[in-house]
């Protein structure tokens, strides 16, 4: 088991129920919750702590902001999450959570080099970009988890259409991790055969597809009033993936230079994922009508985090 510190800053729905996971995965040799709600925080590590004799391995305490300078993976759920009782975009959050964002690295002071911060606070590629500026760690250490939950949920939606099991179904929602995202059909790949061949799987069967992902997150929020499961399982396939240096292609919030008509903004796209956070962006040639969708989730972001 290799040794991997982890910080989770926020011990809310998400990064305790992350915890939760990664302490199921045998990922937590050493978890440090961090939260400003002191009481809450140290609720969960005990409860947490109580199901490790059962697991592998693990290590979980209650830190402060400061212990999060020594770790190697930093995990950020942090912030306000969007309204249970009205649906609330989640670029609606934004100034409230790189507010709370540019709090977090002041409070945690100099960070490893190494480090690898993976952003999950929404509006999450919003954040992400502002977490590169402000960290100024290289680019490949400092991503978000992007599209990969919206990628989960496309598997998820197109394996009970076709009732196959989720692990056959390739390919990636793209672009903004909110209402501007998309699916990248031209990537989708079902039991090998791919999704514009598949002629039970029309032009109307797809866009309710993409529909049924796009929102899925505010039918959860109204129906249990936050989503944290999905997101969870999906930040440990992250932490898994640089662990164990896997190389595993994940739709993550990466700043894309240059790639597929945008430029310096972060959006969901496909990268590999290993011991040094993004190895590699996983070149993609989208078609014209997903190059406009990448473009207009730019155009999104940018307005949310105040570029033309
Ligand atoms: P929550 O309200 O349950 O937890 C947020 C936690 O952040 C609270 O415990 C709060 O005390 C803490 N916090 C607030 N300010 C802080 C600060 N300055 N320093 C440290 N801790 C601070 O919310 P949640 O349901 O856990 O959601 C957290 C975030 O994750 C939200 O922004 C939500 O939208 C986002 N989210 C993202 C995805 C994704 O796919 N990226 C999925 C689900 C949720």
């Amino acid at each position: 088991m290799p040794a991997t510190n982890i910080a989770i800053i926020g011990a809310g729905s998400v990064g305790a129920t992350t915890a939760y996971a990664a302490t199921l995965k045998n990922l937590a040799a050493q978890i440090t919750l961090i939260d400003i709600n002191d009481k809450k925080e140290k609720g969960e590590v005990m409860d947490l702590t109580d199901g490790l004799c059962f697991v592998e391995t693990g290590n979980i305490k209650a830190g402060t902001f400061t212990d999060a300078q020594t770790a190697d993976i930093i995990v950020i759920t942090a912030g306000i999450a969007q309204n249970k009782d009205k649906p609330q975009s989640r670029l609606g959050l934004v100034k409230t959570n790189t507010k709370i964002l540019k709090s977090i690295f002041k409070n945690i002071g100099k960070l490893k080099s190494s480090a690898i911060i993976i952003l999950v606070t929404n509006p999450v590629d919003a954040l992400t970009y502002a977490a590169q500026e402000i960290t100024k760690l290289p680019h490949n250490q400092v991503f978000g988890t992007g599209t990969a939950l919206d990628t989960a949920r496309l598997k998820s939606t197109l394996a009970k259409r076709f009732n196959i099991d989720s692990h056959n179904v390739h390919g990636y929602v793209m672009g903004e991790h909110g209402d501007s995202s998309f699916v990248a059909w031209s990537t989708v790949s079902i039991g090998g055969i791919p999704a514009n061949k598949i002629k039970s799987l029309t032009a109307a069967k797809m866009k309710h597809t993409e529909q049924q992902v796009q929102k899925e997150a505010y039918q959860i929020i109204a129906k249990k009033g936050a989503t944290y499961y999905g997101i969870a399982t999906t930040i440990t396939n992250i932490l898994e993936a640089i662990i164990y240096d896997q190389h595993l292609i994940l739709p993550v919030s990466a700043r894309l230079e240059r790639y597929n008509g945008v430029n310096n903004i972060c959006l969901g796209a496909p990268a590999v994922i290993g011991k040094n956070g993004i190895e590699r962006l996983w070149p993609v040639a989208l078609s014209a009508k997903e190059k406009r969708a990448l473009k207009k989730s730019a155009k999104v972001v940018n307005q949310a985090i105040g570029k033309k």
